[in-house]
């Protein structure tokens, strides 16, 4: 294993701010200034292909991260793009009429919200504006 790939998974154990591949490469950037970016996009590819991580396409602007391969759902902030993540397991059934033969091995829940942050940002320029 290479050190830069040892820096990407480090990077990424426990981190919960669920980073998109520029995340990462800014962020080790410092550290490894001779690290590119495709370096970043092949080792989350790899590391995706092994089921280290999860791939979200919650974020229509960028593709994200997930260091965290165990079933989950998502909060995301239309603003401020975070993504926070749900342990609760919602009842979802479905009955075989509708699965057709599938067998479902997982579900996974996106919310769309305004995080606190953001509502505390929005509630001050309101009151600014009066
Ligand atoms: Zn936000
Ligand atoms: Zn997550």
């Amino acid at each position: 294993m290479t050190p830069q790939r040892m820096a990407i998974m480090k990077y990424l154990d426990g981190n919960t701010s669920h980073p998109s591949a520029s995340d990462i490469y800014e962020a080790l950037q410092e550290q490894f200034p001779t690290m590119s970016l495709a370096t970043v996009y092949n080792t989350m590819e790899t590391l995706k292909q092994q089921g280290s991580v999860v791939e979200l396409s919650i974020d229509a602007g960028k593709k994200r991260f997930d260091p965290n391969p165990k079933p989950h759902h998502h909060l995301i902030c239309v603003r401020c793009r975070k993504i926070v993540d749900i342990f609760v397991d919602f009842p979802l059934e479905l009955s075989p009429e509708r699965t057709g033969g599938f067998e479902i091995i997982g579900n996974h829940v996106d919310f769309y919200g305004i995080c606190g942050i953001c509502r505390e940002k929005q509630v001050k320029t309101t009151q600014t504006k009066q």
